[in-house]
């Protein structure tokens, strides 16, 4: 724990692209922690892997983070990206003069050391003990030799790594787990590691205990592929006599196929599904419960009831499965929920994006269709099929309907449903009017069943089968049925 004892907790992303939802889940459990206990969130970019990290990806994770309204207190501004707090800065590559004057402790106190090996002596060594059936850790002869001479070797323009020294460290190292409970690692499970390559850069091991101690983080919540790692932390906050922080390891995200969630498989960042059409709300709240329950098992729960609710001690060891089925019945309860003013200004974007024509003015036509279609959407994209059923210019006779325009009765239907139409006092429709006229085409004709429903259908959708008439006829004017009915009869 640090000075203060206040609740510290960091996220900590490489930044390599779009925020997956595995890392947003941990992102928010940290989040939620950080909420229910009073203390800060912290947002830190490790991007020392310069290869691979780019301002471009950074840029995306603060974005994804945003949407899904997990607001930091210390980090790169979300909109500058510029350091706010008192513990920056906040992306790892420029605290590179922090982690040398770490490095040059350990170096002075006898516990790091520089390693001249090449990297074709190291790979013998290697595959000297793989002969040999050993699986023995790397021995370098500079282990033990005096700091005077390994900087004499440096100055004359010899190269070396610098490695942390474990083969004096032979005990057990034991820590109690958030999620895990007690685990233990032999301290030769490991070799003697490197802290900083030869170009000065640190590796992850080394930048993440440094940081998590001058940041003063007093809980880790991270994912479950980092446990063995957290041996090597420990390590390293034992010899500089730094208090460690507690660890929490979350288990794996799997797809339905309990494997690792695979884009190939459908949408595995938060990106894909905002895209999509799901809500930020949704997301979080389907995410929380990968790992996390609430006390009553509730499913549907508001970030502020999660954020009072929330603790370690229901954070599950076993791996959570990613159910897709799952998230879309959730998105819909939350959709379902919205102010039509709220669920229109979500939808539109996606309705303008697909290029619809549609009366976007006319704000009563607007509210009453998004009432209409509320139940019938899961996510957001889904209106884009809804709504264009009542565009014209997408208005076509689907194939599926030449059977339908081949009965006899097919003709006389469409005939008086397009007088009744046109005798229509009307430009709009009430559901009432469009069941009367339904029924006075019956009544007139003696037409009933699929010979009075499919081609009344068509005329309206261009298709026998699909959303129900009564609920989209009330959402299209006059004009446009009477030109659809024109379009089948022409045919
Ligand atoms: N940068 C690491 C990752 O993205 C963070 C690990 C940690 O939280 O310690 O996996």
């Amino acid at each position: 724990m640090n000075q203060k004892n206040k609740i510290r907790v960091r996220f900590a992303p490489s930044p390599t692209g779009y925020l997956h939802v595995g890392g947003a889940r941990t992102a928010f459990y940290n989040y939620l922690f950080a909420k229910n206990q009073g203390g800060d969130f912290i947002l830190r970019i490790e991007d020392t892997d310069q290869a691979r990290s780019t301002e471009e990806s950074l840029k995306m994770v603060v974005h994804d983070l945003k949407w899904l309204g997990l607001n930091w207190d210390e980090g790169p501004d979300a909109i500058t990206l510029k350091d706010v707090g008192a513990f920056g800065p906040y992306k790892q590559s420029q605290r590179l003069d922090l982690y040398q004057a770490v490095a040059q402790e350990l170096l002075n106190q006898g516990l790091a050391y520089y390693c001249f090996l090449t990297d074709e002596e190291i790979e013998a060594q290697k595959k000297a003990s793989e002969a040999a059936g050993t699986m023995a850790h790397l021995v370098s002869p500079y282990e033990n030799w005096p700091l005077e001479k390994s900087k004499a070797e440096l100055r004359n323009g010899k190269t070396a790594v610098v490695r942390f020294k474990t083969r004096e460290l032979k005990k057990d190292y034991t820590f109690t787990d958030l999620v895990r409970g007690q685990v233990t690692f032999p301290s030769d499970m490991v070799g003697d590691f490197v802290l900083l390559r030869s170009d000065g850069m640190p590796v992850y091991n080394f930048c993440c205990a440094v940081d998590d101690h001058l940041m003063q983080i007093s809980h880790v919540l991270r994912a479950e592929e980092h446990l063995s790692n957290t041996l090597r932390q420990l390590m390293i906050f034992e010899a500089m006599k730094w208090s460690t922080p507690q660890f929490g390891h979350l288990s794996v995200v799997l797809d339905e196929d309990k494997q690792k969630m695979s884009k190939r498989k459908g949408a595995t960042s938060c990106f894909q599904f905002m895209e999509e059409g799901y809500l930020p709300e949704a997301l979080l709240n389907f995410i929380a419960l990968l790992g996390w329950s609430h006390p009553e098992e509730k499913e549907i729960i508001t970030i502020d009831e999660m954020i009072k609710t929330f603790s370690t001690s229901r954070l599950n060891a076993s791996g959570a499965v990613f159910d897709g089925v799952k998230l879309k019945w959730m998105n819909a309860q939350y959709l379902r929920a919205l102010p039509d003013d709220q669920l229109w200004a979500l939808v539109k974007p996606f309705l303008l994006k697909a290029n619809l024509n549609l009366p976007f003015g006319n704000q009563q036509w607007a509210y009453q269709s998004i009432r209409t279609f509320k139940t019938h959407m899961e996510t957001l994209s889904d209106a884009v099929g809804l709504y264009g059923l009542l565009d014209d210019s997408q208005f076509q006779i689907q194939s599926e309907s030449s059977e339908v325009l081949s009965w006899e009765p097919t003709k006389p239907v469409l005939m008086k449903w397009k007088e009744l139409l046109q005798a229509h006092d009307s430009e709009t429709f009430l559901e009432s009017d469009f069941l009367r006229i339904e029924n006075d085409v019956k009544t007139s004709l003696n037409v009933k069943g699929k010979n009075l429903f499919q081609p009344i259908r068509v005329a309206v959708i261009g298709k026998p089968q699909g959303t129900e008439l009564k609920i989209l006829v009330p959402l299209m004017s006059r004009s446009s049925l009477i030109d659809r009915v024109e379009k089948v009869l022409a045919k």
